[in-house]
């Protein structure tokens, strides 16, 4: 999801002189409109849906496209300190989602929610104009549980696009939110992985990823043996051997109508934790090491220090609430 950026003021630096301290925006998560109202967003997206059918819930994340590679250019318009290539990948991301809406709906499904999973451009990624016009597209930021934003029972099957592989994991960009580590009941979930938890919950399996091959076995090790496309084998943190766009968008099209099918014949079934769900997350480094962000994340209601300094424990009997909490995560490190 999000590779959060701190602006390094290198010419500063080089001419030996220490920077201010930029201004720091301290609202806190429940402050401010849209950052954790997630039942609102789910009630609100149910009034959007039809009830019948099929509906498939597409998180597009862009890290696992076909030939992405690189977080600074390809995935960070210029106006973010990015490049202009920005811009080809974002073509390259409604590609593959129509892919994937093309191939849902030929497997049978009749719906299609489309949630912007990237946060270097604050979610505004796919290009709305080229989408699939059957397609509910959420986009923008802020916005409750980021990436599983107004996900409901109505939902049939979630499935993931451009995913990339987990923090600590060997793939292109791998990273999970804002942490190092975040478990239940001790067990390991990257970005899909708690999509699925929170989907679960609500009795939705998760059916599909594609990303590269760090993403699927690991996602296939968590989730079980789900429909994947793996699109690039990962040889560094920004290097891979990638299959073309257009080979990548015929596997994503029949890999997603497999999904649709082998979910609507009930052979795969959502991800189901015992309660209490036991969560422990420990933050990014980076983040670890900042006191401001670690004492107003260690402040969340029903946060408990975990021994290591960024490390906390968190115990509830809502998925729903988990999102919520890691979402408030997000808004302290995630400013618009
Ligand atoms: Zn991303």
């Amino acid at each position: 999801m999000v590779l959060a950026m701190i602006a390094t003021p290198a010419v500063a630096w080089a001419q030996g002189v220490t920077p201010a301290a930029p201004a720091r925006d301290t609202t806190p998560p429940g402050a401010y409109f849209g950052v954790t109202e997630y039942q609102m967003a789910r009630q609100k997206l149910e009034l959007d849906m039809r009830k019948d059918g099929f509906t498939v819930y597409i998180i597009a994340d862009m890290e696992g496209l076909a030939g992405a590679v690189r977080n600074a250019t390809e995935m960070r318009p210029v106006a973010r300190g990015g490049s202009p290539q920005h811009e080809r990948f974002r073509q390259e991301l409604t590609d593959e989602v129509n892919a994937v809406i093309a191939g849902a709906r030929a497997g049978g499904a009749t719906q299609f929610i489309v949630n912007e999973g990237h946060g270097g451009t604050l979610f505004r990624n796919v290009l709305p104009e080229l989408l699939d016009p059957e397609a509910i597209l959420i986009r923008g930021y802020p916005k409750p549980i980021v990436m599983s934003t107004g996900l409901n029972p109505m939902v049939d099957g979630i499935m993931i696009v451009g995913a990339h592989a987990n923090a600590g994991s060997p793939g292109v960009i791998a990273h999970n939110f804002a942490f190092d580590s975040f478990t239940v009941n001790g067990k390991a979930l990257n970005e899909a992985g708690i999509a699925a938890f929170i989907g679960g919950e609500m009795g939705v399996p998760f059916i599909f990823a594609a990303g590269d091959d760090a993403l699927t076995s690991e996602t296939i090790g968590m989730l079980g043996p789900i429909e994947v496309v793996t699109v690039k084998t990962a040889f560094s943190g920004s290097a891979a051997a990638t299959l073309s766009p257009a080979r990548v968008h015929r596997m994503l099209h029949d890999a997603a109508a497999n999904a649709v099918r082998r979910t609507r014949r009930g052979e795969l079934k959502p991800l189901v934790f015992e309660k209490p769900y036991r969560v422990r997350l420990c933050l990014r480094r980076q983040y670890a090491r900042d006191e401001w962000v670690r004492t107003t994340i260690g402040r969340f209601e029903g946060m408990v220090p975990d021994g290591v300094e960024g490390c906390f424990a968190y115990t509830t009997s809502s998925a729903e609430a988990v999102g919520n909490m890691l979402n408030g995560v997000e808004w302290t490190v995630l400013k618009p």
